[in-house]
């Protein structure tokens, strides 16, 4: 299997970091360097025991030991249970026990977990601190046992937005199906071919955690193209303005809080080389998009999807170029995804909208620990998300489970949101329902203001475009949008907010 075929002999440059120190430093490995590591890793696994299919958790976060921690388990017989560091303690070990793990890979100063857990510590090189690193002339990567496409390979756990994180499996097959996917969206294969200097290939920059599909598969499809990756320890303004200040890259995933925050940043930056910037985990405003493609002219093209599927939709860059973009899609479906809408039972939904069902050849019947995962008969899977088609591409309007109902009428906050985004009285904000005795919920708006709050003006500006039922009733002053671990907006807590301001 290709991502596994990762060579000791292997020059070309891999992964890359900043070196926090020295901030205008990038430093390189190549896919030697890392498969030398690994096997390392490999061996101490193996020589502790790991068994042919037992799960290893890998606590660990964006850094050239996610990589080595991951291949070493697969060079070992083992299955990758994903966790990142961002993840506590107890709830970390919660989820490794669910996993079925007794083994984790992390790195030393990561969250402690029970001592239960038997913990093979590495830094973030990858290098083993508690083992000895690199046995010399030990076992090459290629000595150890490719697994079958049908093989299990790793349990990702979804971003927990409403309810418990569920684990769900994926085959080795899974992943080289999940990054073909992901390529599907940005051109064809031959675009890609192997540069003649492999040294200068621009890497492309991931922020999403390793630990969660949207971050792995990315990285699974640059192994695929053969095309560097950089890893930024933190998204952060400043961080992005230095590296771009010296160095180049060929895309950036970004997830729409830092589409937004680059977007309205004060800081001067120029994103170099840039071809392209993937969105996606969470709603991307069409104003924070148009904002940032009007400042840095690069497009940005929106990804959806979830832990279940991988990739469901993407808008496509030859698209972009056609001009078949349009926006507050989130693109068309991704290949060998079929996509259904099924109507809810409201009165009063937009024609054409209902929950987005979809269906794939590879989807498990379970999520980890046994329950059953919402696939009917004819394989469709029942997303949570409420959408709709039109000429092929597809629209998401938000999660079933976010839905105001005001007197009887559906209010999605992702619409009022966007269309209050456009004012320039407000940086940011968060809607959602407050109980109400006449109209059984009210929307109400937690808003950063950009100057001085003004509820009356904004009010006024929404009524002006959106259905009276939509216009938030009440605001109350936030310092940020509450968000999960994950970039998400965290609504159970923006409702917590908006009870003690508002009720
Ligand atoms: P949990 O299932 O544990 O409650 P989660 O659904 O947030 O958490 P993920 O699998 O990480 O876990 O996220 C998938 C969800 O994220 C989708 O169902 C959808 O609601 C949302 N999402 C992902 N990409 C987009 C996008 N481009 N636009 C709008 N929503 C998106
Ligand atoms: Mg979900």
């Amino acid at each position: 299997i290709a991502l596994l075929r990762v060579r000791r002999s292997d020059s070309a440059p891999f992964l890359m970091t900043i070196d926090e120190r020295q901030p205008h430093e990038v430093r390189a490995r190549s896919y030697g360097e890392i498969a030398e590591r690994a096997a390392a890793l490999a061996g101490v696994l193996a020589a502790a025991g790991v068994s042919p299919g037992e799960r290893v958790g890998c606590y660990l976060s964006n850094a050239p030991c996610w990589v080595v921690g991951a291949l070493g388990t697969w060079w070992a017989g083992g299955v990758v249970a994903a966790v990142g560091t961002l993840v506590p303690g107890p709830e970390a070990a919660r989820l490794f026990e669910l996993a079925g793990v007794s083994t984790v890979v992390a790195v030393a100063g990561a969250p402690e977990l029970p001592a239960t857990f038997r913990v093979v510590t590495i830094d973030q090189e990858g290098d083993g601190v508690a083992a000895p690193a690199r046995p010399a002339g030990g076992p090459g990567p290629l000595d150890f046992r490719l697994p079958d496409p049908d093989e299990l390979g790793a349990i990702f756990f979804t971003s927990g937005t409403t309810g418990a994180p569920k684990g769900i499996t994926y085959t080795h097959g899974d992943f080289v199906t999940g990054a073909k996917r992901v390529a599907g969206g940005y051109a064809r294969k031959a675009t890609y071919r192997p540069d003649p200097a492999p040294a200068h290939l621009a890497p492309g920059v991931v922020f999403n955690p390793f630990g969660h599909t949207a971050g792995f598969l990315r990285l699974a499809f640059r192994m695929w193209i053969g095309r560097p990756t950089l890893l930024i320890p933190k998204f952060t303004v400043p961080a992005v303005r230095a590296y771009f200040a010296r160095f180049s890259a060929d895309s950036l995933q970004l997830t729409p809080t830092m589409i937004h925050m680059l977007a309205t940043s004060g800081e001067p930056i120029e994103l170099r080389g840039v071809q392209y910037v993937t969105s996606g985990t969470a709603p991307l405003s069409v104003a924070t998009r148009d904002r940032f493609e009007q400042r840095f002219g690069v497009p940005v093209l929106d990804a959806y999807g979830m832990t279940e599927v991988g990739v469901v939709s993407q808008e496509r860059l030859e698209d972009v170029r056609a001009g078949l973009r349009r926006p507050g899609s989130v693109g068309r479906p991704a290949t060998g995804v079929d996509i259904r809408i099924r109507p809810l039972d409201d009165e009063e939904r937009p024609a054409g909208e209902g929950e987005i069902l979809v269906r794939t050849k590879d989807m498990p019947a379970e999520f980890v620990g046994g329950a059953k995962v919402p696939v009917d008969a004819e394989g469709w899977f029942a997303t949570g998300d409420v959408g709709r088609l039109e000429d092929g591409l597809l629209y998401v309007t938000g999660r079933a489970q976010e839905k105001i109902i005001v007197g009887g009428f559906n209010v999605y906050p992702a619409e009022v949101e966007d269309a209050a985004r456009r004012s320039p009285l407000v940086t940011d904000l968060v809607v959602v329902g407050l109980p109400d005795d006449r109209l059984g919920e009210r929307p109400v708006a937690g808003v950063v203001w950009a100057g001085a709050p003004d509820e009356e003006a904004l009010l006024r500006e929404l009524r002006t475009g959106l259905a009276h039922y939509k216009v938030p009733r009440g605001t109350f002053a936030l310092d940020a949008v509450p968000l999960t671990p994950r970039d998400k907006v965290d609504r159970r807590r923006a409702r917590e907010l908006a009870r003690a301001a508002l009720d």
